[in-house]
């Protein structure tokens, strides 16, 4: 059996050995009363990497989210949500300027923002900012340890210290109460530590990636969208092709009968990015019946 290369997201990355040495080695105690000094850790670390009072140590991205809406009702008239990067986009970047001019409307209405974050270490890397200028207009901001940095759970809700608290209280309702959450936290110190930088590589991949694609006939590939590391292409029967590169050890996220998604990550590189390219020639040769 050939290896899989599987694009269908950067979530399939597994935690390196500095992950999973930092896992069996954090020191622990329970993290609903907040006694658990890894996570704790973590969480200042997160605060003070996004320019925030306080963060929250929660299991994904999607409850991040979901507690900040709750911890927001009720506070405020309205919350705006941006996303940075943009998935369903393709990964594209919002800038600071971009995201500053969108917050004031926002703020001059009386509402607040919430950054759905889930890639903002991507946005930060290919925009070559400070992950801070993308956050700082927002209230509170989100970011997954679980994707591209590949830490195996998690995510950080940033914001103040007040509202921290609340999405607190929130987050023990939601059911998301960890009690020796260190073990998964250390790794997301490790992630934070040192996987940021090394997203530049995933960008490089998913764009030479997109080019390689763009050449074959009967795919269609924006390259202007390839920003960060999500490769989307239309194709006619969509299901059909992701079928076909399956059975030549290439996965890929189907978005719609004419839309897939490919995600590049760690353990995407330049042979993965041949073969999936070399898979998608055959495949497309096979349907146009030049086989
Ligand atoms: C992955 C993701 C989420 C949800 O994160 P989970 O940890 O999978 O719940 C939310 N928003 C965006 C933009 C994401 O990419």
């Amino acid at each position: 059996m050939m290896p899989l290369v599987d694009l269908r997201s950067d979530t399939i990355t597994h935690p390196t050995e500095a992950m999973r040495e930092a896992m069996r080695a954090a020191p622990v105690g329970d993290d609903v009363y907040g006694e658990d000094p890894t996570v704790n850790r973590l969480e200042e670390m997160a605060a003070a990497r996004l320019g925030k009072e306080a963060a929250l140590f929660v299991p994904s991205g999607t409850m991040a989210n979901l507690a900040s809406a709750l911890a927001n009702s009720r506070q405020v008239p309205g919350l705006l949500c941006l996303e940075n990067t943009h998935n369903l986009a393709g990964g594209t970047v919002t800038t600071p300027q971009q995201t500053t001019e969108v917050c004031a409307v926002a703020h001059g209405r009386g509402m607040r923002v919430h950054l759905d974050g889930a890639r903002i270490f991507n946005a930060a890397v290919a925009l070559g900012v400070d992950v801070q200028a993308l956050g700082r207009d927002a209230d509170s901001v989100m970011f997954c340890v679980s994707k591209g940095l590949s830490a195996p759970v998690g995510s950080l809700l940033c914001g103040g210290a007040e509202f921290i608290a609340r999405a607190r209280r929130t987050r023990k309702y939601l059911g998301g109460g960890m009690r020796q959450a260190g073990v998964i936290a250390a790794a997301g110190i490790v992630a934070l530590e040192t996987m940021v930088d090394r997203l530049a590589e995933d960008h490089h991949h998913a764009r030479l990636l997109a080019q390689r694609l763009a050449e074959i006939p009967g795919l269609r590939v924006d390259l202007a969208t390839v920003q960060t590391n999500i490769v989307m292409v239309e194709v006619a029967d969509a299901p059909t092709i992701a079928r076909r590169l399956a059975d030549r050890g290439v996965r890929v996220f189907l978005l719609s009968p004419t839309r897939m998604r490919m995600v590049t990550h760690r353990h995407i590189g330049m042979p993965e990015v041949e073969r999936a390219a070399e898979a998608f020639h055959q495949v497309l040769r096979v349907a146009a019946g030049k086989s």
